[in-house]
Parts: structure tokens; C-alpha cells; sequence
């Protein structure tokens, strides 16, 4: 079996395209709304390897961050390589209010066009569909600040990189390259593959991501708000309104034909939870990379209590960049980008949720398979990645098996078209998943409590 074989068979394709891409193939959507490659059969598993994100181990982010980021000087055990680290929003135009958080993504997009130093964004982009399972969104080419915000949200929706990288070797330019952190992994290795492909994407921007999810969870959330999966137009997600706390998750939903946008609350869903981790890919369970370490910049939500009441959004910015660095202090001196100091820890702390997932998490994770003597990717050995104790383990093991469940469970909904066999295959081991999460935080804080109330009386 080759090595590419072997991600397959294992169900740790993360369907990034990177392997089609290199080998001249294609991607297509699975019956979960995953893409899977289809490649040719005299590729070289050599080509392949050095593609594909979860082999070539030599090829990992701290290797990549080393070649590609010369210039960040300080490195930090969660965020990587960084040059600075800021929270932010943008205050000029409507970037912060089009934006899903501080509006951070688009406005830099805008912002290197307008200065000439690209010609085109590269980014998930909505897209039209025809048939009930076609994707949402999909790489394309932006190449206007119009196009660019038209653009502007959270898609969280697998894309893949071979069909816009094809482009990009068709149309010479200068291109920003946007993408969670597998994709800019991805992307970087064919950089390195690929002298044209290095020469025209001259930055890439990361997404802080939590996991992907599936074609098939915004037809979930569709179907859960009373659009039919065949009539849904398409998804917007993350709505923000003046009523709607920063870390809710709203989503509008626009059915064929009747044009108005239905904004409702994700979390009452079925699966709607975007942390539960209904439909996602099993790949996502053996990522140790949370802030796109092989990017550029990165951007996610500063997720710290003094902003969790700011509707409006709020960037965590990690530059490894120093020009993007001196780029956005320029603009915040002009009062158009407006920056308050933040800490690498601070960052850190802000994705707290995400490095337990992926740390301790992907540790257990790995432990367990190995044991069973499955194969395994090589990951890096981050001082961070520790055994988790037996509640948090519990928690790990509910919430790989609700997402493969959730998988298999809205398959048989699409099926028989009927949503509530999803609604009452999955409503048990969602609540038993919450409630652990929730009996799990309880106990996190009380030990914080007492600890802080310790050394409160020992000093
Ligand atoms: C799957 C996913 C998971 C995420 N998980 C987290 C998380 O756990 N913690 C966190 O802090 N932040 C997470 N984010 C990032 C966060 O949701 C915001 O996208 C980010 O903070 C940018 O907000 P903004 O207002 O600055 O950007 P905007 O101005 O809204 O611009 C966002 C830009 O990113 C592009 N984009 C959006 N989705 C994709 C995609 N899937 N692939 C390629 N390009 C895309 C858009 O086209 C747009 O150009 C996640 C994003 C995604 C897509």
C-alpha cells in the first residue's frame, strides 16, 4: 500500500487537494460532503508524500515555519514562529461589522491590493449550487476589495486547493493566499514543490481553526431551521447583531427563490454547536496546529473575557511577518486599524479550548491507536502534549464518536429525507457529550478557585 493509500484507507484525509494538485488528479465530494482525491494511477509516492499534510513528517510546521519564516524571531510552544501578537479590529469602512470577528482577514486582503502588492486574494468564496449536496463555498480568486468582502466570513466548510492552484499556474499574478492551517501546510509544501507556485503566492494569511466541518453540517443547520436541503441557496455563517453575544454562533440561511436571509441560532440545533464537533473530519482529530504556525499572519477571534461582550468582533493578529507587522501598526497610527497590546500567553489562553483538544487530546488520541496497533501519522512532540486525566479523556472519546455518528446518522436522514432520524440518532449523544463538557468546565474552575485562593493565602 502506498503511503497516500494508507491516509486513506485510515479515514485521515483531510481533503485538502495538496496530492491532486501534485499529481495532476482531482477531488470530489464523498457521500459525507468530504473531498477525497482520485489520482492518477502512475503517481509517485514521492510526490504524493511530500503533498500530503499528515505524511513526510521531516516536513512538519516547525520545519516549514524554519524555511518560510525566516524573519519572526521569537517562537512560542502553541503559536509558533511570531514576530507580534496584537488583539484588534478594524475601524474604518465596515470591515468589523461585515467581518465574522474583527474584520481583520478582509481588510488586509483590501489593504495589499490597494498598496500593489498583489493582484488577487485566493479564499473560500461562496459558490452557486445546483444539486442538494453541491459545496457552499470553494477556493476562488478575488481580485477586488468588492469581491474580497463579498467573501468576508467564517466558512466552516471543507474546500481544497487543487482546482485554484491550477489556476494560479494558468494566470501569472501576485497572490494572498487565506487558509485554516492544514490548507496554508498544504499550500507550503507545494511551495516547495513548485518554483511558480512559490514565486506567485507572495503571503498567506492563517485562520485560528477549532476543526472543519463537512458540506453536510450547513445542510444540517439549514434543514434544522426549515429549509429543505434542495432549496438552500446558501449559508452565511456567524451573523452578528447588537443582541447577539460575540461568541454566539448565528447563521442566515437563504432559500431558492424567496431571496430574504433567516438568521437563527446554531446552538438549539442538532449538532449545532460548533464545538461538539458534529461531521468532522476524522483528520481533524490528529492536528497539533491551531494558529496556522507555517502563515504569514494569522487571525482568529480574541476569545479573552475582556472582549467577550463586544458584539462587534475582536481579532487575535500573530504576524510572523515583520512588513505585515509594520503594514498594520501604519494603519493603527493613522487611526484606521485600531490595536491593543496582547501576549503571546494572552493569545494563547484566548484558544485555550483548541490546544486541550489538540495537545493533551491529540496525545490520548495517538497513545489509543498506536495501541491498537493502527496506523498512525507522525506528529511533533510539543512540550504541551501531556495524558490528559480521566474526565477529559471520557470527553475525548465522546467526541470523536459523535463525529463520526453524526456522519453516518444524517446520511440516513438525506436518504429517507427525513431529518429527524439525524435529530433523534444524535440528541443522546450530544447531551451526554454537553453535560460531561459542562460537569468538566465546573470542576476546571473550582481547581482554579482554590488554587488562586492558596496562593492568595500563602503570600
Ligand atoms: C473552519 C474554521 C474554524 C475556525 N475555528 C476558529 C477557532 O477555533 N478559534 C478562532 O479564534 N477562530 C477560528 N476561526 C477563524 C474565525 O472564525 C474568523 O474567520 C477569523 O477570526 C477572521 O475573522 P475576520 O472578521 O477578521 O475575517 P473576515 O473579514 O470575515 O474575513 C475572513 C476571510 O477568511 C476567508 N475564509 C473564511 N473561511 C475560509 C475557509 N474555510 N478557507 C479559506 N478561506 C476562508 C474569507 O473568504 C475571508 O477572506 C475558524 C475559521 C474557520 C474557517
Amino acid at each position: 500500500m502506498s503511503d497516500i493509500d494508507q491516509v486513506l484507507a485510515s479515514g485521515l484525509c483531510v481533503g485538502c487537494g495538496g496530492c491532486a494538485f501534485a499529481a495532476g488528479g482531482r477531488m470530489t465530494l464523498d457521500l459525507h460532503g468530504f473531498f477525497t482525491p482520485e489520482l492518477p494511477a502512475d503517481a509517485a509516492n514521492e510526490a504524493l508524500s511530500t503533498a500530503c499534510p499528515f505524511l513526510a513528517p521531516e516536513l512538519d510546521e516547525d520545519a516549514l515555519a524554519d524555511h518560510f519564516l525566516p524573519a519572526s524571531r521569537q517562537r512560542d510552544q502553541k503559536l509558533g514562529k511570531y514576530d507580534a501578537v496584537f488583539a484588534a479590529h478594524v475601524a474604518e469602512a465596515s470591515f468589523r461589522r461585515d467581518g465574522s470577528s474583527g474584520g481583520m482577514g478582509s481588510w488586509m486582503a483590501c489593504e495589499l491590493l490597494r498598496r500593489g502588492q498583489i493582484d488577487g486574494v485566493i479564499h473560500a468564496r461562496p459558490v452557486a449550487r445546483k444539486g442538494t449536496e453541491d459545496p457552499f463555498f470553494r477556493y476562488g480568486i478575488s481580485r477586488s476589495c468588492d469581491e474580497i468582502t463579498q467573501a468576508a466570513h467564517s466558512h466552516y466548510h471543507v474546500v481544497e486547493i487543487s482546482q485554484v492552484l491550477t489556476e494560479v499556474r494558468r494566470r501569472p499574478g501576485r497572490y494572498l493566499f487565506i487558509g485554516v492551517p492544514c490548507m496554508v501546510k498544504a499550500l507550503r509544501r507545494a511551495q516547495l514543490r513548485d518554483p511558480e507556485i512559490a514565486a506567485r503566492i507572495v503571503y498567506t494569511m492563517g485562520l485560528v481553526c477549532g476543526h472543519l466541518k463537512s458540506v453536510h453540517w450547513a445542510l444540517s443547520l439549514g434543514w434544522g431551521a426549515g429549509v429543505h436541503p434542495a432549496e438552500i441557496e446558501s449559508i452565511t455563517f456567524r451573523v452578528k447583531s447588537e443582541n447577539v453575544a460575540a461568541k454566539a454562533y448565528y447563521f442566515g440561511i437563504r432559500k431558492r427563490g424567496d431571496g430574504g436571509l433567516r438568521v437563527q441560532d446554531s446552538a438549539p440545533l442538532t449538532g449545532g454547536k460548533f464545538n461538539l464537533g458534529a461531521m468532522m473530519p476524522e483528520a481533524c482529530n490528529y492536528c497539533d496546529d491551531v494558529t496556522a504556525e507555517t502563515a504569514d499572519l494569522t487571525i482568529g477571534d480574541a476569545w479573552l473575557p475582556r472582549y467577550a461582550f463586544d458584539w462587534r468582533g475582536k481579532n487575535m493578529v500573530v504576524s510572523r511577518h515583520p512588513e505585515l507587522t509594520a503594514l498594520i501598526e501604519d494603519a493603527a497610527r493613522a487611526g484606521r486599524v485600531t490595536l491593543e497590546p496582547m501576549t503571546a500567553r494572552e493569545a494563547a489562553d484566548a484558544q485555550a479550548g483548541g490546544f486541550r483538544q489538540r495537545r493533551e487530546g491529540l496525545h490520548y488520541r495517538l497513545t489509543r491507536r498506536r495501541a491498537r496497533g493502527f496506523w498512525t501519522p507522525e506528529k511533533r512532540a510539543l512540550a504541551d502534549m501531556i495524558p490528559p486525566g480521566r474526565l477529559r479523556a471520557w470527553i475525548y472519546d465522546l467526541r470523536a464518536a459523535v463525529a463520526r455518528q453524526s456522519q453516518t446518522a444524517f446520511r440516513r436522514a438525506l436518504d429517507h429525507d427525513d431529518l429527524r432520524l439525524y435529530d433523534r440518532a444524535m440528541a443522546g449523544p450530544f447531551k451526554r457529550l454537553r453535560r460531561v463538557e459542562l460537569f468538566a468546565a465546573a470542576a476546571r474552575i473550582a481547581s482554579m478557585r482554590l488554587r488562586a485562593l492558596v496562593s492568595r493565602r500563602r503570600s
